[in-house]
């Protein structure tokens, strides 16, 4: 399949979902995931309308960072090791993996402006996923405040793989009420309007509960290399 043709069906299941919820769909910022393909691929996806790029290594990032800047926003989707940061920090214009006090050290080291931030849950609690728990997060948010580079935009989570929708509209929820919690507050620093969730097989329900931005790769570009 072109992407041209993947885009649209994601559109059209984008608009159902949004209009269940009567949630406005150009709203909804569509973050194409290469990190399985080819620049070309990529650059298929840009013609097809795509406008926002993430990969979650830094060497995918890297190499395709130096051949596609131009009216591209880069999302950075990966958990960031520390000694990383000042390769990529200066080059991505979203990061959705803050989850640790010393990454956020670092940034503010490394980091020549402001640098755009989601802080990373681990709301299903699985092992496997980076991010904090959601009982942490408030304390690490009031922590960021000394950190003057660092500019939480929102929160981001990973669902488990599931076809229990119960349980994705569950975790998805869970990420929602932190992020009004936050919201509330008020921080200068933390304006947390946006949510990072929702992935090839679950950003429809990642929709109905709030996502700001789905994070999109083998339904989009493809899973082939
Ligand atoms: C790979 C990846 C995605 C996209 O996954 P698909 O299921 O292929 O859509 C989204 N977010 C993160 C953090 C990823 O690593």
């Amino acid at each position: 399949m072109d992407v041209a043709q993947n885009l649209a069906e994601i559109k059209t299941k984008i608009n159902e979902a949004s209009h269940k919820v009567n949630r406005d769909p150009n709203e909804i910022t569509i973050i194409a995931v290469t990190k399985y393909v080819t620049i070309e691929r990529t650059m298929e996806a840009i013609e097809a309308g795509i406008s926002d790029l993430g990969e979650n290594r830094q060497e995918g990032f890297l190499e395709k960072y130096d051949q596609i800047q131009d009216n591209v926003t880069w999302h950075f989707i990966g958990s960031l090791q520390t000694r990383k940061v000042k390769d990529v920090i200066n080059k991505v214009d979203y990061l959705h993996s803050l989850d640790r006090l010393s990454l956020a050290k670092e940034i503010e080291k490394r980091a020549s402006s402001t640098v755009n931030c989601f802080i990373q849950v681990n709301v299903s609690g699985e092992d496997s996923k980076h991010g904090l728990h959601p009982d942490e997060v408030m304390e690490f948010v009031e922590k960021i405040s000394q950190y003057t580079k660092i500019h939480i935009v929102g929160l981001m989570t990973m669902a488990p793989h599931t076809e229990d929708k119960e349980l994705l509209h569950q975790v998805f929820g869970i990420l929602r009420n932190l992020r009004d919690t936050i919201k509330e507050r008020n921080y200068p620093f933390a304006p947390c309007e946006y949510l990072s969730m929702g992935m090839s097989n679950d950003y429809d329900i990642a929709i109905e509960e709030g996502a700001t931005h789905i994070r999109i790769g083998s339904k989009l570009v493809g899973a082939n290399k």
